[in-house]
C-alpha cells in the first residue's frame, strides 16, 4: 500500500490542531502508520527541506520548522500522496480552498500549518529520515 509522510507544524502544534487533523484523515480511510512527537534541529529541518535551500524563504522556512514540537506522521492507504495534498490543500493559504486544512485553518504561507509529501518517491525518502525504523506493519 502507497505511504505518504504528514508533519503537523510548530503552529499546529501549539494551536491544537493535531487531533482535527488526524481525524481528516482517519475519516477519509487512510491508515495511521506510525507518529510521534519531535523537536527537530537545524540541519535536520534543513536536510528535510534540502531540495529548497536556493529559495530566498529557505532561512525562514527552517526558523519556522525548528521553532517547537512538530507531530511526524506515516499515513498509508490508495493514493495516498495525491490525495494527502488534497486534504492538506495549495501551499499557500490564500490560494488554499475551504474544506482543506490549510483553508480551513491558516493564513500565512509561512505558517502554514501541515506538511505532505510531494511525490511516492520523496515520500520514501521522508520516511526514512523521519522514521529510521519503518511504519508500523
Ligand atoms: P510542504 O513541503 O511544507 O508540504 P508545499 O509542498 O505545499 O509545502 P513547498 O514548495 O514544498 O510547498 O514549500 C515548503 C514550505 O515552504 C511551504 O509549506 C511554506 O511553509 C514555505 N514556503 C513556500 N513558499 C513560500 C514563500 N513564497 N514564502 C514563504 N514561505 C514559503
Ligand atoms: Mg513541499
Amino acid at each position: 500500500m502507497e505511504h505518504t509522510f504528514i508533519m503537523v507544524k510548530p503552529d499546529g502544534v501549539q494551536r491544537g490542531l493535531v487531533g482535527e487533523i488526524i481525524s481528516r484523515f482517519e475519516k477519509k480511510g487512510f491508515y495511521l502508520k506510525g507518529m510521534k512527537l519531535m523537536k527537530v534541529d537545524r540541519k535536520f529541518a534543513e536536510k528535510h527541506y534540502a531540495d529548497l535551500s536556493a529559495k530566498p524563504f529557505f532561512k525562514s522556512l527552517v526558523e519556522y520548522i525548528i521553532s517547537g514540537p512538530v507531530v511526524a506522521m506515516i499515513w498509508a492507504g490508495k493514493n495516498v500522496v495525491t490525495t494527502g495534498r488534497k486534504i492538506i490543500g495549495a501551499t499557500n493559504p490564500s490560494e488554499s480552498a475551504p474544506g482543506t486544512i490549510r483553508g480551513d485553518f491558516a493564513v500565512e504561507v509561512g505558517r502554514n500549518v501541515i506538511h505532505g509529501s510531494d511525490s511516492v518517491e520523496n515520500a520514501k525518502k521522508e520516511i526514512a529520515l523521519w522514521f529510521p525504523d519503518g511504519a508500523v506493519n
